[in-house]
């Protein structure tokens, strides 16, 4: 087991124990943000033939060569009806956006260019061949790929399936992550917390974490403070994809995490990571649950740090990546943008510090401002933050003014800031 690693380095073994996980069939109606699994080959020609992209008068566009001509109105082409009836020659037919065009018509004049008189219409100009129609196959020609594996589902990629006629599509597989809380002081937020008992805040912080990434948390509750226990609670979480436990990963007495996990039959990968918050971070895998008596390989493990904004802050380094790989996405990580600094900051060189900062625009550029006692029990701080600022190892010194790289955790951040159009 590696020990005391650069933050980038530990990233990087956590990424390489990861594929995203099998396909699956999902209901195309339940599939925004999911990421597709298959190729998608267009199994029909959109639009199938050449269509009205207005309502008005199809004619064939040599008729219109004198105009303005008044045509006899054949007949009427609605949305939806067949084209079976051919366009004679010298006339004209009414037709709808969304009709298909007759046989023989080759444009259509938009009707606010035209004028009905009884069964003849009077065509005020000329139009070129192919005007205001919407030639077949102008969408998607059948046979044609649409997406691509590793496309992720949102309202437009959707609304193609569906067009297509594409009811159920293949997907990745969503991570399942067992949520595990340990320690003799948690209790649930209705709990009893005379004593020095907390709230284990940690089970919310990380099952929204997840949800927001797309990943499905099955929280198991809180384990106590003996090795027993705990086992009983991984035992538990075994069929998940990942595990997640706080807490119990440190150097304490009764810190049996890494024990238990070890003696459950996980391979621990490393323990310790130059990052501040969250220095104890472990992490492993259960090459297979055979110890369970169970086929197949189990869940990698995160056994986070128990303070709260360690947790948070080394889930959005380490677990966040992975359950994006997991759920079959290319993009792994938050967008980054240079921001400049609103105050000094200083430290010791060595660890890699993830600074909790608000975000403002200012004069067209953004500046970060720590949001207060950087603590990693105050979860007010991660509570506050937009962002989490890269301050690296070996700097100890990053001045006010200067640019320095962020995270951006606030999605709504990086809308725009005015209003609309
Ligand atoms: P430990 O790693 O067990 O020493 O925990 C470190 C700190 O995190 C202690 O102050 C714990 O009370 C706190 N802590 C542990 N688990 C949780 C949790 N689930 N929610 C909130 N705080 C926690
Ligand atoms: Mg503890």
């Amino acid at each position: 087991m590696r020990t005391d690693l650069p933050a980038a380095e530990a990233q990087r073994l956590v990424l390489e124990a990861v594929a995203p996980l099998p396909p699956e069939t999902c209901a195309t109606a339940d599939a925004l943000g999911r990421v597709l699994a298959e190729p998608v080959h267009s199994g029909r020609t959109l639009p199938p033939w050449d269509i009205s992209a207005m309502d008005g008068y199809a004619v064939r566009a040599t008729d219109l060569g004198s105009a303005p001509v008044a045509l006899p109105v054949a007949f009427e082409v609605a949305a939806g009806s067949h084209r079976d009836r051919p366009l004679p020659p010298g006339a004209a037919a009414r037709i709808f956006t969304g009709a298909p065009l007759p046989p023989g018509a080759d444009a259509v004049v938009r009707q606010e260019d035209c004028e009905r008189d009884g069964e003849r219409v009077r065509i005020r100009r000329a139009a070129s061949v192919g005007e205001d129609v919407r030639p077949a196959g102008e969408d998607v020609r059948e046979g044609e790929r649409v997406l691509e594996p590793g496309t992720r589902l949102g309202p437009g990629p959707l609304g193609l399936l569906a067009s297509l006629g594409r009811s159920v599509v293949v997907v990745h597989q969503r991570p399942r992550v067992a949520i595990l809380s340990g320690g003799d002081e948690l209790v649930e937020p209705d709990g009893d917390v005379r004593g020095g008992r907390i709230v284990s805040s940690n089970s919310y912080s990380i099952a929204a974490q997840c949800r927001e990434v797309g990943a499905e948390p099955v929280y198991l509750g809180i384990a106590r403070d003996t090795p027993e226990d705990l086992a009983r609670f991984v035992r538990a979480g075994l069929s998940a994809h990942v595990l997640v436990s706080s807490a119990g990963v440190s150097v304490g007495d009764r810190d049996y995490v890494r024990p238990v996990l070890e003696q459950l039959g996980c391979t621990l990968r490393f323990w310790g990571v130059r990052i501040k918050p969250g220095f104890p971070l472990t992490f492993g895998r259960f090459d297979s649950r055979a110890l369970e008596g169970e086929p197949g390989p189990g869940p990698i493990v995160f056994g986070l740090p128990g303070n709260p904004v360690s947790a948070m802050v080394t889930f959005e380094q380490f677990v966040r990546p992975a359950l994006r790989r997991l759920a079959g996405h290319r993009a792994l990580f938050r967008p980054r943008i240079s921001a400049r600094l609103g105050e000094t900051l200083a430290k010791k060189p060595g660890r890699l510090h993830l600074v909790r900062v608000r975000l403002d625009r200012e004069h067209g550029e953004v500046v970060a401002t720590s949001t207060g006692t950087q603590s990693s029990g105050v979860l007010r701080s991660m509570a506050l933050a937009q962002g989490l600022l890269v301050f690296p190892a070996d700097a100890d010194r990053l001045a006010a003014g200067e640019t320095v790289q962020v995270q951006v955790l606030d999605a709504d951040f990086l809308a725009a800031e005015d209003s609309g159009l």
